[in-house]
């Protein structure tokens, strides 16, 4: 039986899941993100200005949803300073819960110097969580585990401009999605890659491919985003399609099914010049376009399945698809394990 592993819900909705506005170090207001955002065609906009988070949710309407969320940073060295010679983990935090602004990772001190017109909107709420911060993964890793009970999906950004490797981050724990491209890295000349993505998930963390705009001014607009399966533009019912990764990550290609039946795993998508499927191991296949580009790719698979049900797997097995177009714009999906593909 055909089995649907991107859901086909009514609508796929359009989102930028990072972003700073003039609250902390953006050159745009939130109405002026809104404006410009929904003008092309995004449905919703996570406003993760750094360190504080403030609702946007007068922002909402019929067609626009604000996610309260908002990005913390633990910085080498002297936590309100972000020098280019530190190392840093930046995370996002995205509140389940419309409204909840209480997020449990405070720290007056950490709020950058450059950025002190944010303390207008510190709240006492938010100095009763005041810790400070450290650059030390397991305090991190408390941290996150500390959001996660309070209702917070936690992202891992930018690892490549953060100046992290593969022993930076392979402790994390409590890891929601982690960024496989940011905009404004792009524009700064740090691009990242899957690379983390794909050690994560060999570590056995189940997590999700995020491409996302870190937009602070217009260059980085438009670059990065989600598309959410989701039927209705309800902010509890996009969190649990966010939380089950009922997404795919994109630049440009659409991608409009991901299906397995009888070990083939077919793809339909917009345009493209190649299609992959890559998987926790050596495995992995790709087809090109011809004289016409791919829009419907089948994969037979059912070896891998097979030998991946038997087999001593040094990973947990899975495959993921990335479909690339010919301007070289990419759309990942996130990693479909074994329970699922049966
Ligand atoms: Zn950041
Ligand atoms: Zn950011």
């Amino acid at each position: 039986m055909k089995k649907q592993l991107l859901p086909q819900k009514r609508n796929f909705y359009k989102a930028n899941m990072h972003l700073h506005t003039t609250l902390s170090d953006g050159k745009m207001t939130p109405e002026e993100v809104k404006a410009a955002y929904k003008a092309e065609g995004y449905s919703i906009i996570a406003f993760t200005d750094h360190e504080v988070i403030v609702d946007q949710k007068a922002l909402r309407d019929e067609s626009f949803l604000p996610i309260t969320s908002l990005e913390v940073s633990f910085s080498e060295k002297d936590p309100s300073l972000i020098g280019s010679e530190r190392k840093c983990y930046h995370l996002n935090l995205y509140a389940k819960e419309e409204g909840n602004t209480v997020s449990p990772i405070f720290s007056e001190a950490a709020i950058w110097n450059r950025i002190e017109h944010l303390k207008e909107y510190v709240t006492d709420e938010m100095r009763q969580h005041d810790a400070p911060r450290q650059y030390d993964v397991a305090l991190i890793n408390e941290m996150i585990a500390k959001a996660n009970a309070a209702g917070f999906l936690v992202s891992y950004n930018h690892p490549v401009w953060s100046q992290q490797n593969y022993t930076d981050y392979a402790p994390l724990k409590g890891i929601w999605g982690v960024e496989v491209y940011n905009s404004e890295c792009v524009h700064l000349g740090q691009p990242d890659t899957v690379q983390p993505y794909d050690d994560l998930l060999r570590l056995g963390n189940r997590i999700y491919p995020l491409a996302t705009d870190d937009m602070h001014s217009a260059r980085s607009c438009f670059g990065g985003w989600l598309m959410v399966s989701a039927d209705r533009l309800d902010y509890g019912e996009v969190m649990t399609a966010l939380e089950k990764g009922d997404f795919y990550a994109s630049t440009g290609p659409e991608i409009y099914e991901i299906s397995v039946e009888d070990g083939i795993v077919h793809v339909s998508c917009s345009p493209a010049a190649h299609v992959s499927v890559s998987t926790e191991c050596r495995e992995a296949r790709r087809i090109s376009a011809g004289e016409t580009p791919v829009t419907d790719a089948s994969f037979g698979l059912s070896k891998y399945f097979a030998n991946a049900q038997n087999r001593e797997c040094r990973h947990e097995p899975y495959f993921r698809v990335t479909v690339t177009d010919a301007s070289g714009k990419s759309a990942w999906s996130r990693a479909y394990f074994s329970n699922e593909w049966n």
